[in-house]
C-alpha cells in the first residue's frame, strides 16, 4: 500500500516526499504549512503566528479525529468546529475589520467514562502542536483547602507549554469529571464534595477570562515567590463529565411519556438518546452553577461504546491496541493473530467492567502476559489466540512455520 500525508492525505511520489515518524507521515507542502503556522509568513510578525485554516478545516480536524477515536460522530464534529472557531478567533478574528468582538466558546463534553472525551482532546492537541493539561476536577479545591488548587491547572499547562506563557495562553485545559463538583440540590444525594459550589466558583474565574498569578512551580503561594501572569481569555476549556443520572432529570422536564420513553422499555440506547435533549436547565438541576454553563457555549454527548466499536477500537484506529501488540511481537519474528470470535469476546468482557473502551487495555495484557513470558523463545511462530483463550478455557494456538505451508 503506497504511503500517504497524514496531514493532507497525497500520496508519496517522487515530487511528493515524505518525511516518516512513528506511524504518521507528512509531506513538503505541510511541513510548510506547519512552519507558517509556527513562525508565521510574514518573518516581522514572526511571534504573531499565522493560522493557516485552509490546512485544518473543521473537516480537516475531524478527519484525524477518524484516525484515532471510534464513533461518536456528532461529538466530533461539535468538537472540529469548536476548536476551529477558537483558533480562528483568536488568529483571524481581525481580518474582518468592524467591532464585534467573537466571544469564546468553551465545550461541555456529556458521555459515560471511556466513551473518547479525554482521547478527542488529547488527538487534536497533539496534531495541532496545542499544549494541552488534563486535570481532574475532583482533585480540585477551593485555594487554601487541602488539594489542589484551580490555579495549579495553569501552571501544568505553563509547563506543557515549555514555560512559554503565550504558547500557554492559547492551549487547551481538559477538565474531567466536571460533574463531580456539582452542587448539591434538594433532591440529589448527599455524597458529593461539599465545597463542589466553590470549586465551581473559582474554575469560574479562569474559564471566563482573568489574568491569574502563578507559581510556576506549582504548589501553595507564598509572598517571596516570582510569578508569571497568565491570561486566561484566550484558553480553551473543555470540560467532560458522565453526568449520571441527568436522564433521569431531562425525563422529568420533557414528561414522562415523551417520544415513547417508557419506564419498563427503556434500554441503555434510549438513555442516552434522551441525553441528546440536554439543555442548560438540566445541567443547573444537576447542581452547575449558571455562570458556568453560561460560559460553556458547546454542549455534546458521547454514546455509551458498544460491543461492536469495542471490537473497532481494538483493531481499527492508527495506533489501536491489537496493532500496538501485533508490533511489539513482530519484534521478536512472531506473528499475532486474533480470531474473530476472540475480540468480541475481549469486547464483552470490557462491557462487564463497564469502564468503557478504558477496560480494554487492561483485558490484553491479562490475555497476553503467558504468552509474552515465553516470547523471544517463539520467534518464527505465529500465534493465534482463539475465544477460548479469552474465556480461559484453552491455550494460544502455536503455528510453525513449516506447518503453515504444508
Ligand atoms: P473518557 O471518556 O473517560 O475521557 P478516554 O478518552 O480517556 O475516556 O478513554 C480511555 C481510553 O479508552 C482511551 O485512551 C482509548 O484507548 C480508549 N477509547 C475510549 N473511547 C474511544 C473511542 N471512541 N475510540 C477509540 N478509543 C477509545
Amino acid at each position: 500500500m503506497s504511503k500517504k500525508c497524514s496531514f493532507c492525505k497525497t500520496k508519496e511520489s517522487v515530487e511528493n516526499r515524505l518525511l516518516a515518524g512513528d506511524d504518521i507521515y507528512i509531506c513538503e507542502n505541510c511541513v510548510i504549512s506547519a512552519y507558517k503556522i509556527f513562525f508565521g509568513e510574514d518573518s516581522e510578525e514572526a511571534e504573531q503566528i499565522d493560522f493557516d485554516m485552509n490546512l485544518f478545516t473543521p473537516k480537516e480536524l475531524k478527519r484525524i479525529l477518524d484516525d484515532f477515536v471510534v464513533g461518536q460522530d456528532d461529538a466530533k464534529k461539535v468538537f472540529a468546529v469548536g476548536v476551529y472557531n477558537h483558533y480562528k478567533r483568536i488568529f483571524k478574528q481581525s481580518t474582518v475589520k468592524d467591532d464585534t468582538e467573537i466571544q469564546k466558546s468553551n465545550i461541555l463534553l456529556i458521555g459515560p467514562t471511556g466513551s473518547g472525551k479525554t482521547l478527542m482532546a488529547q488527538t487534536l492537541a497533539r496534531f495541532l502542536d496545542i499544549p494541552i493539561a488534563i486535570t481532574d476536577a475532583t482533585s480540585l479545591t477551593e485555594a487554601g483547602y487541602v488539594g489542589e488548587d484551580v490555579e495549579n491547572i495553569l501552571t501544568r499547562l505553563l509547563q506543557v507549554a515549555d514555560n512559554d506563557v503565550e504558547k500557554a495562553q492559547r492551549g487547551i485545559v481538559f477538565i474531567d469529571e466536571i460533574d463531580k463538583i456539582a452542587r448539591m440540590g434538594e433532591n440529589r444525594s448527599i455524597t458529593r464534595d461539599v465545597s463542589g459550589e466553590g470549586v465551581q466558583q473559582a474554575l469560574l474565574k479562569i474559564i471566563e477570562g482573568s489574568q491569574v498569578n502563578i507559581s510556576p512551580k506549582g504548589g501553595r503561594k507564598h509572598p517571596n515567590q516570582e510569578f508569571s501572569q497568565i491570561d486566561t481569555s484566550n484558553i480553551l476549556f473543555i470540560c467532560g463529565g458522565a453526568f449520571d443520572g441527568m436522564s433521569d432529570i431531562i425525563k422529568k422536564r420533557l414528561g414522562s411519556n415523551v417520544l415513547g420513553f417508557n419506564q419498563d422499555k427503556r434500554g441503555k440506547d434510549e438513555e442516552a438518546e434522551l441525553l441528546d435533549f440536554v439543555e442548560p436547565d438540566d445541567l443547573v438541576s444537576y447542581g452547575l452553577i449558571p455562570e458556568l454553563i453560561g460560559r460553556l457555549h458547546s454542549v455534546t454527548t458521547l454514546k455509551q461504546i458498544s460491543k461492536e466499536d469495542m471490537v473497532k477500537i481494538l483493531t481499527e484506529p492508527k495506533n489501536s491496541i491489537l496493532k500496538q501488540y501485533q508490533k511489539l511481537f513482530a519484534i521478536d519474528d512472531v506473528i499475532l493473530s486474533f480470531e474473530d470470535e476472540a475480540l468480541l469476546s475481549v469486547a464483552e468482557l470490557a462491557l462487564k467492567r463497564k469502564t468503557g473502551a478504558r477496560g480494554l487495555r487492561t483485558i490484553m495484557e491479562e490475555i497476553m502476559i503467558d504468552v509474552m513470558y515465553e516470547l523471544p523463545e517463539l520467534a518464527g511462530y505465529e500465534i493465534l489466540i482463539t475465544e477460548g483463550v479469552i474465556k480461559k478455557v484453552s491455550k494460544p494456538i502455536y503455528i510453525k512455520p513449516e506447518k503453515k505451508s504444508a
